[in-house]
């Protein structure tokens, strides 16, 4: 009886955790196609669904950080960090 609870724990965990990673997917692959379509800066109700989506991503999504230099200036460079799956970053 108690191997079956523990196990229900885990199926049930796992379904969870798919259900989740399956989500933050979609989400990633949706910011994708609104990243494509451009920076629609002056439209604010673009910005705030575009915003959303950042946020959703930054909460769920399994980060697989990465870190990378960027060029400021010429002369001044800087690290960052980003999700390899979501490009998150994180300075
Ligand atoms: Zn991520």
């Amino acid at each position: 009886m108690f191997y079956i609870i523990i196990n229900s724990a885990i199926i049930y965990y796992n379904t969870f955790t798919m259900e989740q990673e399956h989500k933050t997917d979609c989400m990633i692959r949706a910011i994708n196609i609104v990243r494509e379509c451009g920076g629609y800066t002056d439209d604010h109700e673009y910005m705030k669904i575009y915003s959303l989506m950042g946020a959703y991503l930054k909460k769920h999504c399994q980060h697989e950080w990465v870190k990378d230099t960027i060029d400021i200036r010429e002369d001044y460079s800087r690290i960052i960090f980003y999700c390899q799956k979501c490009y998150t970053t994180e300075s």
